[in-house]
């Protein structure tokens, strides 16, 4: 009989992209089906850093690169970093990956032994308790409330500290939520965190330059406790700001040894990522930053159209996201209600429900560690996510 790795019997496939798939194939069936699931902007990857991939492979640019990405690209990188965090990096200290998603595994990998504890705070985007747990880490995962905007507080945050602690992972602006720490906020769990030595941080800043509030980057832990940059990780990437989600193009920046030993696994796991993309990525980061600040202004606009047709429903109750692409959605009003017979007790439930009945596709809060709550992207058009609201009125509707 075929056996498989004890690892391989407790994993489980990412829910946003099986949620994906699964709206792929209703829709293929041939139902209109509107999908709110993947956190991937609608909008094409920006101009220039299309053509530049047409010109790698025209000028054979189509090679191996080094393991940890070319030397152009990560001073490129550097260069980006210092503009918006302030923080001088070396290439040394910084690596490139196919996507952040590998970014984020391979930062786990090198810094958890058997039985080391990552905190984390729930919602958390999907991957990272699996991942943790692929690191043969364990996630110590902190239950954040609705009246801390689910953020992590300090208190929390020095109770969940155990002599077992090496790592602390937090994503600002947050998926799912779109919520942000503020500077005030992270310099307080900073004062926490500069107590543990042992621990590492890992911010994941992907949403980082998708902001509402007019600024160019969200407030960083960095920019507010520098100090802590010799064990701290900054991951960023391609996917979000320049929609380059089909390119796989991650970075870190961060101490040298473990920037060093992240490159080290790479070479030994996925080798260098895409020369095609590197080159891509390259000429995003040194052009693209209009591109940026037009699709956050069609961001912002969405967010308070989408707000609006959220009001609208009722039972719904959505905390207006500050960044990222995502509403975080309260259902708990409609819990215990039925259709059709069936009684609503999960998000699962009623996400189940709205994409079998309704076709529209969702991610339940569960999967992101918190009952009671839905993601919805909004990186759609203002049409398409208007028609997704109007369907999830009609299921509102029909409950008993
Ligand atoms: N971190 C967060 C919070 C994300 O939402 C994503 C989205 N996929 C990633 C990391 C990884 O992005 P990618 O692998 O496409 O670079
Ligand atoms: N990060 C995106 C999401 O949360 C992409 C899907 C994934 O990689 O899981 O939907």
């Amino acid at each position: 009989m075929l056996q498989l790795s004890k690892r391989a019997q407790n994993l489980k496939t990412s829910p946003t992209l099986f949620l994906v798939a699964k709206a792929k194939e209703l829709a293929a069936q041939g139902h209109d089906v509107i999908s709110l699931t993947v956190g991937e902007p609608d909008w094409p990857t920006f101009k220039i850093p299309s053509e530049a991939g047409i010109e790698a492979i025209q000028k054979g640019i189509t090679k191996y690169t080094a393991a940890n990405g070319t030397i152009e690209l990560r001073k490129a990188i550097a260069g980006k970093i210092k503009s918006e965090l302030g923080i001088d990096y070396s290439a040394k200290e910084i690596t490139v990956a196919s996507g952040a998603k590998f970014i984020v595994f391979t930062a786990l990998q090198m810094i958890c032994s058997p039985g080391d504890e990552v905190i984390l705070g729930a919602p958390y985007w999907v991957s990272y308790p699996t991942m943790v747990e692929l690191a043969d880490g364990v996630p110590r995962v902190i239950e954040c409330n609705e009246q801390d905007h689910f953020k992590i507080t300090p208190a929390k945050l020095e109770a969940a500290i155990t002599a077992k602690t090496r790592g602390f992972l937090f994503c600002s602006p947050s998926n799912p939520t779109g919520l942000q720490y503020s500077a005030e906020e992270l310099k307080a769990l900073a004062a926490v965190l500069r107590k543990h030595p042992q621990i590492v941080i890992i911010s994941d800043d992907m949403y980082n330059r998708l902001v509402f509030d007019g600024s160019r980057v969200a407030p960083h832990i960095l920019q507010v406790a520098p100090d802590l940059r010799d064990r701290t990780v900054a991951v960023n990437g391609g996917s979000k700001a320049y929609s380059m989600t089909g390119w796989r193009i991650g970075w870190a920046a961060g101490p040298e040894k473990l920037i060093t030993a992240m490159g080290d696994y790479q070479s030994q796991a996925t080798g260098s990522p895409s020369s095609i993309s590197q080159h891509a990525a390259l000429a995003a980061i040194q052009n693209c930053e209009p591109d940026i600040a037009q699709v956050t202004k069609i961001l912002t606009g969405r967010r308070e159209s989408g707000l609006k047709a959220l009001q609208s429903i009722p039972g719904f109750k959505t905390a207006p996201p500050d960044g990222a692409f995502y509403f975080w959605v309260d259902i708990h009003a409609h819990f215990g209600k039925s259709f059709d017979g069936k009684v609503i007790r999960t998000s699962k439930d009623f996400c189940d429900i709205l994409l079998d009945k309704f076709y529209v596709a969702t991610v339940p809060g569960i999967e992101c560690g918190t009952e009671g709550f839905m993601r919805l992207s909004f990186a759609v058009s203002d049409e398409t996510f208007i028609r997704a609201t109007e369907r999830m009125k009609e299921l509102v509707a029909a409950l008993k």
